[in-house]
Order: structure tokens, then C-alpha cells, then sequence
């Protein structure tokens, strides 16, 4: 589990997300598939907010130790958009 506090945390994953640019499913709000088109490994993201805190997990190896990984990173530029499109229609 990662919480996420600020841009700061994921600054690196990001960088490594756009060299990297994982294929990102949505499966539900909140929960993403990440998918590395050059290796094909697939990974599981949820994205969740508990008592206004932000906290993101991943079931790749850096992921299960805590690590922001680019996964998490790709997921979650995917989850900020669709709670905004969600907001947007409410
Ligand atoms: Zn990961």
C-alpha cells in the first residue's frame, strides 16, 4: 500500500511511466489493469481514499514493498481523470 501525499511521491514513477507508457483497462472506479506492452506483464492497481487520504496498490514486486512504481503512476493519472469526468456529470 502507497499513500499518496503529493505529486512529489510519484514524480519518478511518472517519468518512468511516460518512457515506459503502460496500457492502462480500467476495470471499475478504482481498480486499474497496467499493462507493459514491451514484456506483456500485466499488473492490478486500486486506487482508494480512506479518512480524505489517498492510497494506491500495486501487485507488481516494487508495488507489494511499498515502492510508487509507474504502474501506480499510470493508474493514477487514469483514476484523477475519471473522478473528474465523474464529477463533471453529477
Ligand atoms: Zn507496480
Amino acid at each position: 500500500m502507497i499513500q499518496l501525499t503529493s505529486a512529489a511521491t510519484l514524480e519518478s514513477a511518472i517519468r518512468k511511466a511516460r518512457t515506459v507508457k503502460p496500457r492502462v483497462h480500467v476495470n471499475c472506479f478504482g481498480r486499474y489493469t497496467v499493462t507493459n506492452k514491451q514484456t506483456g506483464a500485466t499488473y492490478t492497481v486500486t486506487c482508494e481514499k480512506r479518512d480524505g487520504k489517498r492510497f494506491a496498490s500495486c501487485t507488481c514486486r516494487a508495488g507489494e514493498l511499498g515502492r510508487a512504481c509507474y504502474h501506480v503512476a499510470a493508474a493514477v493519472a487514469a483514476h484523477i481523470q475519471l473522478a473528474s469526468e465523474r464529477a463533471a456529470s453529477h
